[in-house]
């Protein structure tokens, strides 16, 4: 999962382009919930978000780090209960 770090100056942008609706606003800055991101895998080719944020603060969040089959199995089983 991708996880935002303390530079976010809460734009705003990236919310709207999470195909897992995994980010949302937090109690300071945007927060990602790391059992929806999939880091894009099944919807995008990179992570919609980093591509988006102006001041990239959005890396791999360190004590979630996923191979890409970890990824894509969270993306089916997201997608069986959409
Ligand atoms: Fe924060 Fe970047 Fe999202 Fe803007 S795009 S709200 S700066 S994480």
């Amino acid at each position: 999962a991708l996880m935002i770090t303390s530079e976010c100056i809460n734009c705003d942008v990236c919310e709207p382009e999470c195909p897992n609706e995994a980010i949302s606003m937090g109690e300071e800055i945007y927060v990602i919930d790391p059992a929806k991101c999939t880091e894009c895998v099944g919807h995008f080719d990179e992570p919609q978000c980093v591509q988006v944020c102006p001041v990239e603060c959005i890396p791999v969040d360190p004590s979630h780090t996923e191979s890409q089959d970890a990824l894509w199995t969270k993306y089916r089983r997201l997608m069986l209960v959409k």
